[in-house]
């Protein structure tokens, strides 16, 4: 059984969140929001859950003027209840920035950075987890867990020690150390793992059994997912309500691409947006390219893959839980998938550093090299206005890159 702190008073409505309850995207089944869950409970299914909201009551979003620059200024489409369980350190509102002086290569494309890079913590990971602590300490939550390849485990660590709960991560020894000693830093019980993170996922899932703790890996909670698409809403206001019409994401456990989805697809409910949709384009690591693979065979989930260490340790994922939603939204909007080698991830996060200003993420640099790609190849096409996203800072990677 979870453990949960039997004095946590119920949480009091102050949000206005609209969420209704969890639902099944794959058998339907409908759950109760009100008390901790993980997965659909049908064994033949086991799916992801989604957090539901009614709609349906015109709330417009004008609502958003003079609201805080972080991503509870879209409180009413996040499940919290209460306002005061909301744990935040300013994560979200992330800035939006064109290219400068590699335009040239871009030509006639109009090509966008969201740069996610100055999150708390370094990472787009902030979102997510920071939804996810917050939804925990609402559910009277003590003890969170999670199998990370990096910065999962740095987020919940630094979030766990702003809410006052306790945390362990589960992360791989081939991490660079700044990801270790983030966690020992904010409190973290952390154990190495020889292995990858489908091995840190075994470990975590068994820990969180044999101790009631509440488990935050990718996908098999839905709350994270909350988090991270608010990168969508984002998107869609700084952009004026016009999405871009094509977004390229690099993709691990795909959290950050359903996210961003599920997002466009609540704001059309809600008559902020139309109904045109970015091609959303999953990038992933030539060592690690399983959706890659999945995707292109007209296969409806992937493979097991994983050829060995990536400087882009996000992108180690050999199996994402949710694999299949991740290839339904690649064919729903018209996308596709494509894998990027080490060696041109470092060339490219050495030019974006060199000519933009930015140092980013080797997950980010990944997709500069793939905007190139599919330019060249011709599917993007001429005057398409493409979004970059880059989920995290260079910073933390900087013994694996040859400076
Ligand atoms: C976790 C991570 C990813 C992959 O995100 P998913 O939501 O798991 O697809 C990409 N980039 C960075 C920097 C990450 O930390
Ligand atoms: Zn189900």
């Amino acid at each position: 059984m979870l453990q949960i702190n039997k004095e946590i008073t119920p949480a009091t409505h102050t949000t206005g969140s609209l969420v209704t309850h969890l639902e099944c995207p794959a058998c339907g089944k409908a759950y109760s929001a009100d008390i901790v869950r993980t997965v659909c409970e049908d064994s033949t299914c086991l799916s992801s859950l989604f957090a539901k909201y009614d709609l349906s009551n015109g709330l417009s979003k004008e609502i958003l003027a003079g609201r805080p620059a972080t991503m509870w200024r879209y409180k009413e489409v996040l499940p919290l209840l209460d306002e005061e369980n909301i744990v935040t350190l300013g994560e979200g509102f992330t800035p939006i920035l064109p290219l400068k002086n590699l335009q040239h290569i871009a030509g006639d494309n109009e090509v966008v950075w969201k740069d996610e890079s100055g999150n708390p913590t370094g990472s787009f990971k902030a979102r997510g987890i920071g939804a996810a602590v917050s939804k925990a300490k609402e559910l009277g939550i003590n003890t969170i867990i999670t199998p990370t390849a990096g910065n999962a485990g740095g987020a919940l660590a630094a979030y766990a020690a702003r809410a006052g709960v306790k945390a362990v991560v589960y992360m791989p020894q081939l991490t660079p150390q700044v990801f270790k000693d983030e966690c020992h830093l904010y409190g973290a019980q952390l154990v190495e793992v020889d292995g990858n993170i489908s091995d840190c996922g075994r470990l975590a899932n068994a820990q969180a059994m044999i101790h009631g703790w509440f488990q935050v890996s990718t996908l098999k909670e839905p709350y994270r997912l909350e988090g991270k698409k608010t990168m969508g809403y984002e998107i869609a206001e700084q952009l004026n309500w016009q999405l871009p019409d094509v977004i390229l994401y690099p993709t691990g456990g795909g959290t950050g691409l359903i996210g961003l989805w599920k997002a466009f697809d609540e704001m059309e409910q809600l008559g902020w947006i139309g109904s045109h949709r970015p091609r959303m384009v999953a990038v992933q690591s030539e060592s690690c390219n399983g959706i890659v693979q999945a995707f292109h065979g007209n296969q409806q989930s992937a493979e097991f893959v994983d050829g060995g260490f990536t400087i882009a340790n996000g992108l180690r994922v050999p199996k994402p839980y949710a694999d299949k939603i991740i290839l339904k939204v690649l064919r729903e909007s018209n996308g596709t998938a494509i894998a990027i080698p080490d060696a041109q991830m470092s060339e490219a996060l050495k030019e974006i550093a060199r000519y933009e200003g930015m140092l980013i993420a080797p997950e980010g640099a990944a997709l500069w090299q793939a905007f190139k790609k599919l330019k060249s190849d011709g599917w993007i096409k001429p005057q398409e206005k493409v979004l970059l996203l880059n989920t995290g800072s260079g910073y933390k990677y900087l013994e694996n890159i040859d400076v």
